[in-house]
């Protein structure tokens, strides 16, 4: 567990990003910088952190939907919106969304650290970030920060391909995940490989996890396009 709180920034402007950085650094925390919301999501899909400063005009998709998108898939890590624009109705958007708190710019830098350090208080997120590590589903209990698996036929040490594996599943549960996103998100390959290490992989994650691997009820096959993972009862 780490001692200092880990904070994705998420902002594209350069000079704003290094002052930010440096003061948060100064503060004692761990932060990672992000220049946009596709970076912040796929970073928030590989790892946890304990708080998002989150800009709202990011090139992309903004700050808004990353929000949006992030409490869609349940994610209830404290954010803190920032914004360029101070108008009320930027400021109810972006609470509507599921922001924790906001800060319009310019801000002044003592509020700015007061509020990161408010809303870290309030979430106790150490503990929030061992939970987040935790995923449990028929019989199975995976800690991804260990690697270490509680299987129903014994306990078993993941390998970093498998962790990486199991983590694009979990940050996509219940949703179609192609064989495209898994070679380039876990291999770096091109989508269109044609490789069979994919299939050996899947086979294993049924042979770990799944009661009949024959019949898997959690590792499904979409046939012609990919897979989903379904936590089930
Ligand atoms: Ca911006």
């Amino acid at each position: 567990m780490p001692e200092r709180a880990p904070i994705l920034l998420v902002e594209d402007e350069p000079h704003i990003a290094q002052g930010l950085i440096y003061n948060l650094q100064e503060e004692g925390y761990q932060v990672t910088h992000v220049e946009s919301g596709e970076a912040a999501l796929k970073h928030l899909d590989e790892q946890n952190c304990a708080l998002v400063i989150l800009d709202l005009m990011l090139p992309g998709i903004d700050g808004l939907e990353v929000c949006r998108r992030l409490r869609k898939r349940g994610n209830q890590l404290p954010i803190l919106m920032l914004t360029a624009r101070s108008e009320e109705q930027d400021r109810v958007a972006g609470l509507s969304e599921g922001a924790d708190d906001y800060l319009a710019k310019p801000f002044n830098l003592k509020e700015f650290l007061l509020r990161v350090a408010g809303l870290l208080r309030r979430t106790n997120w150490q503990q929030m970030l061992a939970q987040s590590n935790i995923v449990q589903f028929g019989g199975n209990r995976i800690d991804l920060s260990n690697h270490q698996a509680e299987t129903t036929k014994g306990v078993l040490q993941l390998t970093n391909l498998e962790i990486k594996m199991l983590r694009q599943f979990f940050a996509k549960e219940g949703k179609l995940i192609t064989r495209g996103e898994l070679l380039k998100s876990v291999w770096g390959m091109a989508p269109d490989t044609e490789t069979r290490t994919l299939d050996n992989f899947i086979v294993r994650l049924r042979k770990y996890f799944e009661q009949d691997p024959a019949k898997p009820r959690h590792f499904l096959t979409v046939r012609g396009r990919g897979y989903r993972f379904i936590k089930g009862s």
